[in-house]
């Protein structure tokens, strides 16, 4: 029986960086925060369970929405439109100073609208893709719309006013957002208790992002894998097994120990560790906690059934391409002159190449971050920074590659076999994330 609990202050000095807890390491490192805050619900208020915001679309020019039944146009909790359905129909932001959002013939004068259907699963989002194909994806809950102005740039630039854009944020309650997120993050044919033990995973994950960021900014999460991956109702079938390890684990969150009483913690989780967890420590803006302090063995990745996540590679790239990459991100990288070679500088706390040095032709070195390095090179292409390296002249080949992923935390593939050996989510969770234990946030 699980305990109750109400989560007053999950907070434990929380510097954020790197990314928000992102699943894979999927996503381009930001600016960690500078501050340490307590954070978590009031006391002496019953948890409820919260609405969470998705950012869909961020910064473009127009967006494409469709509404399959009836629904309701709101600023600020005042009803402005009532209609029985909208076909396909383009959103814009205007383009005076005062911001304003233009959906089809009609402009509202505000930054921010509302769209809420009255049946779920009725709203449609249009998305362009990198092909130029259209695609779209049904959801539930409330879209909102963030009308950002046109910006005048400095005198003298040539470009003149960057154009007026729009947010598209969707408003789910967060056990329905978790479901979307099985299904799109976990195996169709992985077992319940991975599902579950993800479930719960990603549910504190949320919480602990939602917590942080809190009101400062218009969303809590992504709707990529720079959050965790959310792709709306569309595969979505009732008495699914993502929904049914949602259910299960209605409300169920991991918490440590911390000095100050139960907390729950960034929850990280990457696809394999290789053989052993990674100490968040050594990669992200936070303090080493038990539950993410790393170094858990783990073999049970091993699984993967040739799909080249356990181990990688070998995979050689041209040092042309390695550094025309680097360069294009990193004004520092010109001053090499070119790639000689690269050099581990330094490893994490559990062996991992975290630290990578830049040898230029012309004998000057520079350090990068293993992590970004990575990720520049591509995540699928470099599935960790786990790799030994070898010179071959003009070229580099990042060999004997383990895991894929950050590798802090839960190892989705180990979970997986340690579920087919026979082990309970409750059982999987206490081992990627030691001296952890689970309870409830809300009913
Ligand atoms: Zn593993």
């Amino acid at each position: 029986m699980l305990k109750h609990l109400w989560i007053s202050c999950v907070g434990f000095g929380c510097l954020i960086g790197g990314t928000e807890c992102s699943p894979s390491g999927g996503s381009t490192p930001s600016a960690p925060l500078s501050s340490s805050r307590a954070i978590g619900l009031p006391q002496n208020e019953p948890a409820k369970e919260p609405f969470v915001r998705i950012l869909l679309l961020q910064d473009v020019p127009s967006l494409y929405l469709a509404l399959h039944g009836p629904y309701e146009i709101r600023h600020n909790d005042v009803v402005l439109q009532i209609g029985d359905g909208l076909p396909k129909t383009r959103v814009q932001a205007g383009s005076a100073e005062t911001p304003s959002l233009q959906i089809g013939d009609l402009v509202y004068e505000a930054d921010q609208l509302e769209i809420v259907p009255r049946q779920s699963g009725t709203l449609e989002i249009f998305f362009e893709t990198s092909t130029g194909k259209w695609m779209s994806h049904r959801y539930e809950g409330s879209a909102v719309l963030h009308a950002h102005a046109p910006v005048a740039r400095a005198s003298g630039s040539s470009s003149g006013n960057s154009p007026a854009t729009v947010d598209l944020v969707n408003v789910v309650k967060l056990e329905h957002y978790l479901a979307a997120v099985l299904e799109a993050e976990l195996y169709p044919n992985w077992h319940i208790e991975t599902y579950r033990a993800q479930a719960i995973a990603s549910r504190t994950y949320v919480l602990f992002v939602m917590r942080t960021f809190g009101t400062r900014r218009a969303y809590d999460v992504h709707a990529t894998e720079t959050s965790q991956a959310y792709r709306g109702i569309d595969s979505f079938a009732p008495g699914a097994k993502s929904m049914q390890a949602v259910r299960d684990t209605r409300g169920v969150v991991c918490t440590w120990p911390s000095p100050l009483g139960d907390k729950i913690f960034c929850t990280y989780f990457s696809a394999a560790c290789g053989g052993k967890t990674e100490n968040v420590a050594d990669w992200f803006e936070l303090p080493s906690i038990p539950p993410l302090a790393g170094g858990v063995r783990c073999d049970y990745c091993q699984i993967d059934n040739g799909k080249q996540v356990y181990r990688w590679g070998p995979v050689l790239i041209s040092k042309k391409e390695i550094y025309d990459t680097l360069r294009s991100r990193d004004a520092n990288v010109a001053a090499l002159g070119g790639l000689q070679t690269i050099r581990v500088g330094s490893v994490s706390r559990h062996g991992r190449p975290r630290i990578l040095t830049l040898v230029g032709t012309n004998g000057q070195t520079l350090d990068v971050v293993a992590y970004d390095f990575r990720l520049a090179l591509g995540g699928y292409r470099l599935k960790s920074t786990d790799f030994v390296l070898v010179d071959r002249g003009d070229s580099m080949i990042f060999s004997e590659g383990k895991g894929f992923g950050h590798g802090v935390g839960l190892c989705q593939w180990g979970a997986e076999g340690q579920a087919r050996l026979g082990r309970r989510a409750s059982g999987i969770l206490s081992y990627y994330y030691p001296g952890s234990s689970l309870r409830r946030a809300y009913e």
